[in-house]
């Protein structure tokens, strides 16, 4: 096949030489809601080609390649004084995969331990290209399914206005659940 960004020939959909000078992450930081802080890897403008390939076949394998540069890295290297959870937001299947749940799979590791399925939208309003009033004024009716460990990361791909992650937070927090920070692929904040 070719690779999708240089379209040399290669055995992956981006090749080696590619992943490495356009996917070795960075760390971008942001306080949300209590100010718990996102942690991203990539500037949405940076992936944003990449990040569209979501909800076709072909986002299976890139969302992988993505996970497997950032969040696999960061599991490797995380470390915590005891086992926590992590659940990823919409992780429900929509064309035969998920691409929150792809993230999610690669934080494992001997801290983390991966859930799937764990926190669903009632509310399945897209909140892509809408402004934070549409977001506050459609709440997700987020719905927590029980998880054994009280500390969780949470999963999403992109961060835009974080109203999404704030909703999660806060229906983990009804459900006694302590949210020790997020991980998302991109911030859409810088630009
Ligand atoms: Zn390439």
């Amino acid at each position: 096949m070719k690779c999708m960004l240089c379209e040399n020939l290669s055995l992956t959909h981006i090749c080696s030489s590619c992943q490495e000078t356009f996917l070795t992450p960075s760390i971008y930081k942001r306080k949300i809601y209590n100010n718990i802080e996102v942690i991203s890897f990539y500037k949405y403008s940076e992936i944003k080609k990449l990040l569209h390939t979501k909800h076709t076949d072909l986002g299976f394998y890139i969302y992988s390649i993505l996970a497997q540069n950032s969040f696999k890295k960061f599991a490797q290297e995380f470390e915590f004084e005891t086992s926590i959870s992590s659940v990823a937001i919409d992780d429900n299947i929509l064309n035969g995969y998920s691409h929150t749940a792809i993230l999610n799979t690669e934080l494992k590791s001997k801290y983390i331990k991966p859930l799937y399925n764990k926190l669903r939208a009632n509310n399945k309003t897209s909140y892509s290209g809408k402004s934070k009033e549409f977001r506050l004024l459609n709440p997700r009716e987020f719905q927590l399914k029980n998880i054994t460990h009280n500390e969780v990361i949470l999963v999403d791909d992109i961060i835009t206005t974080g109203s999404t992650l704030t909703q999660a937070i806060q229906t983990l927090n009804i459900g006694n659940k302590e949210v020790l920070f997020c991980l998302t692929l991109a911030d859409a904040s810088y630009k």
